[in-house]
């Protein structure tokens, strides 16, 4: 994937696209890691060296490819978008390595998924810029050894815990996105708000960032639809009220759990009687992958203390039960 004609890199969503900081003075929170790798950025700048590699892990809509567009562009550099999943062989991956340009950016989305074949090339092209492709099999074949121009690998993972160790030590920066303040949210909403010409108020705002579960892609997404309902239902006028009907009417609650996290907490509490139960039981169940249940609901759950991870399965907790306004069980 590359950059589409405005500049702008295709997101999850569209909103993803046109909303997402260009350079890194447009992006809120996250303070501590932008100063970190502005230091890195200048200095590698200064020694007229490529970045070191960098990883990113954390929930999904955190800002990891935000970072991964915006570190090239305060580089002046280009960027080449490839994600884990697609790089299922070696060959795979050889366009994205011979095609990048000095100090340029490569990076990797869902680097977990990358499969182990494709991983080993990796560990060359990071650490010597250079990889050794073998033509041919059998007693033809012969080893040719490719040099790279030195360049930046950008990898993110929501999994960081199944990374190979091989892999993980080749990144000289790493660096976990947290979970963004309700005040960071809500700057966030007023500045694309902006973008959109659509007017919002603080109170509005922070509806939005309450119920959006720390998450600027979430965010984006309620504004978005915010403003669709605000348009045909209230002449375009937004306000607490009818920021509040917009969301209650797609059934996202006070703390921002929307229909499928409400309906993983139901099925705990219903059909497991609040457990432990284990993942792979529950997605059955729900008729949800476990992938989808873990990267993006078990997060924010656990978080807010709605849920609790134990060496025998997931346990709902009380504040839970309170939420989902059942009894608990006796015990
Ligand atoms: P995934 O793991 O699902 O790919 P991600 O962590 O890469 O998610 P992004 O795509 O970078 O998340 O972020 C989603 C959207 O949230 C962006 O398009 C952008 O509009 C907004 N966003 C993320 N981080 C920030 C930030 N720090 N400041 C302002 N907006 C942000």
């Amino acid at each position: 994937v590359s950059e589409d004609p405005e500049g702008q890199v295709p997101g999850r969503s569209e909103a993803d696209g046109r909303l997402r900081p260009r350079r890194m003075d447009e992006m809120v929170g996250q303070k501590d890691v932008i100063e970190r790798l502005k230091i890195a950025i200048d200095a590698a700048q200064s020694r007229g060296e490529p970045l070191g590699h960098i990883l990113f892990d954390g929930p999904p809509g955190l800002g990891k490819t935000t970072f991964a567009t915006v570190i090239p562009a305060e580089m002046n550099t280009s960027v080449q978008m490839a994600n884990g999943a697609g790089l299922r062989a070696p060959k795979d991956l050889l366009p994205y390595l011979t095609n990048v340009s000095e100090g340029s950016v490569l990076f990797i989305d869902e680097i977990h998924r990358v499969p182990k074949a494709v991983e080993e090339y990796l560990y060359t092209a990071m650490e010597d810029f250079r990889i050794d492709v073998v033509l041919g099999d059998g007693v033809n074949a012969r080893t040719l050894n490719l040099e790279l121009k030195p360049f930046t690998l950008i990898g993110a993972t929501t999994r960081a815990g199944m990374l190979s160790a091989p892999l993980r030590d080749r990144f000289q920066i790493r660096e976990h996105l947290g979970w963004y303040t309700p005040q960071e949210l809500a700057e966030i909403v007023h500045r694309n708000a902006k973008k959109l010409s659509i007017e919002v108020d603080d109170a509005s705002a922070s509806v939005i960032a309450d119920r959006s579960r720390s998450t600027p892609r979430l965010a984006n997404n309620r504004l978005l639809w915010v403003r669709d309902y605000a348009q045909s239902k209230a002449g375009g006028k937004v306000d607490r009220e009818i920021t509040r009907a917009a969301l209650d009417m797609i059934g996202i609650d006070h703390l921002g759990l929307d229909k499928q996290d409400r309906n993983y907490l139901d099925t705990l509490m219903r059909v497991f009687l609040g457990g432990p139960a284990g993942l792979d039981a529950i997605a059955h169940t729900m008729n949800v992958s476990g992938d989808t249940l873990e990267d993006e609901v078990e997060p924010f759950l656990l978080r807010s203390e709605l849920l609790v991870r134990t060496r025998r399965g997931r346990l709902a907790t009380p504040n839970a039960y309170e939420h989902m306004r059942r009894p608990l069980p006796a015990s």
